[in-house]
C-alpha cells in the first residue's frame, strides 16, 4: 500500500461511519494567536470543541499537514535522531464534535486497524490516562487486548518518562485525557514499551492517539468543561505507513526512499561525493525539504521574526547538512521537483506553488552560502580546542554575522557532545540590543536620521531572533 492509498482507506472508512470529509487547513493557523503554525489536525476545529462555531456535521474526517518545529510541540532537534519524527508530517485525524465518545472512538480505531489494515493483534499495544478506568475496561473487555499490553500512563507531572496520556494543544485551549495505540516493531530495535524507563526507542512506536476532549484550559490554568464530551484524533501517516510497508522507520518509506535519493542526487550535483545513502544528515535534508516547501506554500517567507525565522532556521539546518557532505552552492532547491511529484496530486496547492517554492528557497541557500564557509571555520576553530562548551559570544558572533542561528550552531556542537552556552549567548543579544536602543536615542537627540530600533522575537523555546539594528548590520 502506497502512503496515498493509506490515506484514501483512513478517509473512505471514517466516511462510512458518517463522518465528513473535511480539507487540510493550511500550516499557518487562521486567527489563532497562541499557535505558530498547525499542529494537530483539531486545530481547524478548535472553535466547534470550544461551542463558539458549530458546523454542518458533528463527524468529520481529515489528513492534515502538520508542523511541529516550535512552541509546544516541538520535534526539531528529534530529526535526524529518531525513525519516527518530522518537523513536517501528515495527520489522519476523525472527529466527534459531542456526537461519539470513547465506546465507538476506541472501536472504530481497532477496526480499521485490524480488519482494514489487518495489523497482528499480538504487535498492538495501548495506554490509558492512568485514572481513566472507562477506557480500560473498553479495551480489556470490549475490545479485547489482554492486560499486560494495556499500560495506564498519568499526566507525567514528575517529568519522568516523555509519555503524557493527558493530550493539550497548546498551553491553553481544548484538552483532555487520552489512550494511544503502539505497534511493536520487533526486537533487535532498541527501545522499551510505552511506560518503561527505556520507551523512548523506536521499537514500541506510538502510531494512533485518540483523545477524550472534554475540557479548555484557559491562561490562568483552570479547566473548564467543554460544552460537550468530544473525540479527536492523530494518526501519523508516515508511521502507519512504514508498519503496512513493514519497513521499521519513516524514512524507509516509499515517499522517503524518493526525498532521500533527490536529497543525495542534489547535494552530489553540488559538490558532495562518497555519501553514505544511511547519512542522518540526508535525513534531515528530505525531511526540512517538506517543512520549508509547505510553509512557503502556505505563505510564509524567510525573515528575522515569527514564522519567517523558524522557516529560516529550518532551511539553513537543512543547507548546513548539504555542506558537511560537500555541497559548496545550493542544492536544497533541487528537490523541490522531486517532492511535487510526490505529494502534488494530494496537495494541488504545493504543485501550484512550485516555481515560487524553489526560487524561495534558492535565493535563501545564496545568501547563506556567503557565509557559511566562514562562519563553519569560526565554529571549527573554536571546537578544535576540545571544549565542552561553545562561549556565548561566539555563538552571537555567529549568529550575528553570519547567520548562523543559534540552534544551527548547537546542532554543529550536539554531534560531537558540546554544547552551547545560551545563557551567555542571550546576554550578548541583550546587550547588543541596549546598544542599538542607546544609539537610537542618541541619533534622535542630536536630530539625526532616525531609522529604527532593535524589534526583538521571543522565539519559542527560548529561541532568540532579532530584525537587523541601526548599530549592528545584520548580513541578510
Ligand atoms: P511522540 O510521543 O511520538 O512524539 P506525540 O505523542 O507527541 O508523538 P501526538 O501529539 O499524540 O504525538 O500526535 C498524534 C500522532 O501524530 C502520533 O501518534 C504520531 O503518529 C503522529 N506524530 C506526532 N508527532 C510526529 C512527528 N513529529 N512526526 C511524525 N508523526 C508524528
Ligand atoms: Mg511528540
Ligand atoms: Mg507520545
Ligand atoms: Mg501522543
Amino acid at each position: 500500500m502506497k502512503a496515498s492509498d493509506i490515506r484514501n482507506t483512513f478517509l473512505k472508512f471514517f466516511e462510512s461511519k458518517g463522518h465528513t470529509i473535511v480539507s487540510s487547513s493550511p500550516v499557518i493557523p487562521g486567527d489563532d494567536p497562541t499557535l505558530l503554525f498547525t499542529n494537530a489536525g483539531m486545530n481547524q476545529f478548535k472553535d466547534v470543541f470550544l461551542g463558539f462555531d458549530k458546523r454542518a456535521y458533528t463527524r468529520a474526517t481529515t489528513s492534515q499537514k502538520c508542523i511541529r518545529a516550535g512552541g509546544k510541540h516541538n520535534d526539531l532537534d528529534n530529526v535526524g535522531y529518531t525513525a519516527r519524527h518530522h518537523t513536517f508530517f501528515e495527520m489522519l485525524g476523525n472527529f466527534s464534535f459531542g456526537d461519539y465518545f470513547k465506546h465507538d472512538a476506541i472501536q472504530y480505531a481497532w477496526e480499521l486497524l485490524t480488519v482494514h489494515f489487518k495489523l497482528p493483534v499480538d504487535k498492538l499495544w495501548v495506554t490509558v490516562y492512568a485514572e481513566d478506568d472507562e477506557a480500560y475496561e473498553i479495551w480489556n473487555k470490549v475490545v479485547g487486548v489482554p492486560a499486560e499490553r494495556i499500560v495506564r500512563i498519568g499526566d507525567n507531572k514528575g517529568g519522568r518518562y516523555m509519555s503524557d496520556n493527558f493530550w493539550m494543544m497548546g498551553d491553553t485551549g481544548p484538552c483532555g485525557p487520552c489512550t494511544e495505540i503502539f505497534f511493536d516493531h520487533g526486537e533487535g530495535i532498541p527501545g522499551g514499551p510505552p511506560g518503561s524507563p527505556d520507551e523512548d526507542g523506536d521499537r514500541y512506536i506510538e502510531i494512533w492517539n485518540n483523545v477524550f476532549m472534554q475540557f479548555n484550559r484557559t491562561e490562568d490554568g483552570v479547566m473548564h468543561r467543554l460544552p460537550k464530551p468530544s473525540v479527536d484524533t492523530g494518526m501519523g501517516l508516515e508511521r502507519i505507513t512504514a508498519v503496512l510497508q513493514h519497513v521499521h522507520g519513516n524514512y524507509e518509506i516509499d515517499l522517503f526512499v524518493a526525498l532521500l535519493a533527490a536529497a543525495k542526487a542534489a547535494v552530489e550535483a553540488s559538490g558532495g561525493a562518497g555519501i553514505d545513502p544511511d547519512s542522518p544528515s540526508l535525513k534531515v535534508i528530505a525531511d526540512h525539504i517538506r517543512a520549508c516547501s509547505f510553509t512557503i506554500t502556505d505563505g510564509v517567507i524567510p525573515g528575522n521574526e515569527g514564522r519567517g525565522y523558524v522557516l529560516r532556521r529550518i532551511a539553513r539546518r537543512a543547507i548546513r547538512h548539504g555542506y558537511k557532505l560537500g555541497a559548496r552552492k545550493p542544492f536544497f532547491h533541487l528537490i523541490v521537483a522531486e517532492l511535487v511529484a510526490q505529494m502534488g496530486e494530494a496537495y494541488p496547492e504545493l504543485r501550484a506553488a512550485q516555481a515560487r517554492v524553489t526560487e524561495v528557497l534558492k535565493q535563501e541557500e545564496e545568501r547563506f552560502f556567503l557565509t557559511i564557509q566562514h562562519g563553519m571555520e569560526i565554529l571549527e576553530g573554536a571546537l578544535a580546542g576540545g571544549a565542552q562548551t561553545i562561549d556565548g559570544e561566539t555563538a552571537f558572533k555567529l549568529h550575528d554575522t553570519y547567520g548562523f542561528p543559534v540552534d544551527l550552531t548547537a546542532d554543529v556542537c550536539r554531534e560531537r557532545g558540546v554544547s552551547v552556552d545560551q545563557a551567555g549567548f542571550e546576554a550578548a543579544m541583550n546587550r547588543q540590543r541596549e546598544q542599538a536602543r542607546a544609539a537610537g536615542k542618541f541619533k534622535m537627540a542630536a536630530g539625526l536620521d532616525y531609522t529604527g530600533v532593535a524589534t526583538a522575537f521571543h522565539g519559542y523555546e527560548h529561541l532568540v531572533c532579532e530584525t537587523s539594528t541601526v548599530v549592528a548590520v545584520y548580513v541578510d
